[in-house]
């Protein structure tokens, strides 16, 4: 049995673990949750890192941060999680949905201007599957308009754009350090903050709006309540878990691009459409996509392949077909790829222990499953 996904596990989490809880610091912010920090700052080369309990609070907290009051405008692609939208519409946002294109499935940079108004304040590109959306258009188009970019790089750590890591290229970056990504605490993420005007505040809002870090640096000789803000602070107990597993990252982002590049090897045989890195994007391998003819093909290799006990899955339903897409979201210009592309993309499965030898043999299925269809 192959099935769709499975938790990254390393020797060194329980070590870990074991020195929070002999160490008897348990809540947040202490050596571990450092040690995060300066490992994303180091090796990403961010301005400030700061772990969350879910890539969903980091948006949030982008948001306030942002200041994004009623009636503002965010630009994403609708192809996303329901995260990317929430964390804005709580604050009031209106939502316009900018389509995909049907090569990385990322937001259309060349149909982002067209969606800009007098009341839009951000841009926020998705990278989906780790593949990088075309930053320099969007910066500059960023700009131009006088707009703030958020990057959704919940897929995206250990991938690069033009050498630069995802969620270091915006004003704020958020990463997910969920179970189904490619390092994880269960639960968890990060803000990256790459302007100097949002650190401070940074730092407050997720401190439920008191000043307790510059407390605990010794900055000021109480803390006290200053400004909004909430519990976006993780425990030690998953700091000291993503630790051992962001020390591991190099060899499983390798390992993961192996696996990658073996599907695409081998698929590329059959003529489907694979996802596409772009020349300039280096990918981290978090998931690997095939697109079948339409929603119907799919359907029947979905059962096909469980029927081998291979669990193959299917991704996003565009958020403004949603229930509530369609109460807080407005789609600019015309549903081209969005809609028909993710009815025909299917996911197969894509974890550090899965084997070389079991990607061959789900290819080697897909070969005998198109063998059919064909002939
Ligand atoms: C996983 C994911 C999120 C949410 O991450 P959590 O850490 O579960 O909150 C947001 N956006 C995208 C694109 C994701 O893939």
């Amino acid at each position: 049995m192959i099935p769709f996904n499975i938790p990254l596990r390393v020797e060194k989490e329980i070590n870990y673990i074991q020195q929070v809880l002999n160490n008897k610091k348990i809540s947040g912010d202490g050596e571990f949750t450092k040690r995060c920090h300066e490992w994303l700052e180091r090796n990403f080369q961010a301005k400030k890192a700061l772990l969350t309990t879910s890539c969903t609070h980091a948006l949030e907290m982008a948001a306030l941060l942002l200041d994004i009051q009623e009636g503002d405008e965010v630009i994403m692609p609708s192809y996303t999680f329901v995260s990317t939208a929430n964390a804005f519409v709580l604050r009031g946002a209106k939502i316009v949905f900018v389509d995909v294109r049907p090569d990385t499935m990322n937001i259309d940079e060349t149909k982002i201007e067209a969606a800009i108004t007098e009341r839009t304040k951000v841009i926020l590109p998705v990278h989906y599957a780790g593949v990088s959306c075309e930053m320099d258009m969007i910066m500059e188009l960023a700009e131009r308009y006088n707009l703030f970019v958020v990057e959704d790089a919940a897929q995206g750590v250990m991938s690069k754009y033009k050498g630069k890591a995802l969620g270091t290229i915006g004003h704020l970056g958020a990463y997910s350090f969920h179970e189904t990504k490619n390092y994880s605490c269960g639960e968890g993420g990060a803000l990256l903050i790459n302007d100097d005007r949002f650190i401070e505040r940074s730092e407050i809002i997720r401190e439920k709006g008191t000043n307790r870090s510059r407390f605990l640096r010794g900055q000021v000789d109480k803390y006290s309540w200053v400004d909004v803000g909430s519990s976006y602070l993780p425990s030690e107990l998953n700091a000291a878990m993503l630790l051992a597993q962001l020390e591991q990252a190099e060899k499983v982002n390798e390992q993961r691009k192996l696996l990658w590049e073996t599907y695409y090897r081998l698929l590329k045989l059959l003529d489907l459409e694979l996802q596409d890195v772009p020349e300039h994007c280096e990918a981290n391998g978090h998931l690997f996509y095939m697109k079948t003819a339409d929603l119907q093909e799919r359907t029947t290799l979905i059962d096909y392949l469980s029927r081998h006990e291979v669990y193959a899955a299917f991704h996003y339903v565009p958020l403004h077909t949603s229930e509530a897409g369609k109460k807080f979201s407005v789609f600019s210009g015309e549903d081209q790829y969005t809609t028909m592309e993710s009815e025909r993309l299917l996911r197969l499965p894509m974890y550090y222990s899965l084997s070389i030898k079991e990607v061959e043999m789900i290819c080697e299925l897909i070969h005998r499953f198109y063998e059919g269809v064909r002939s």
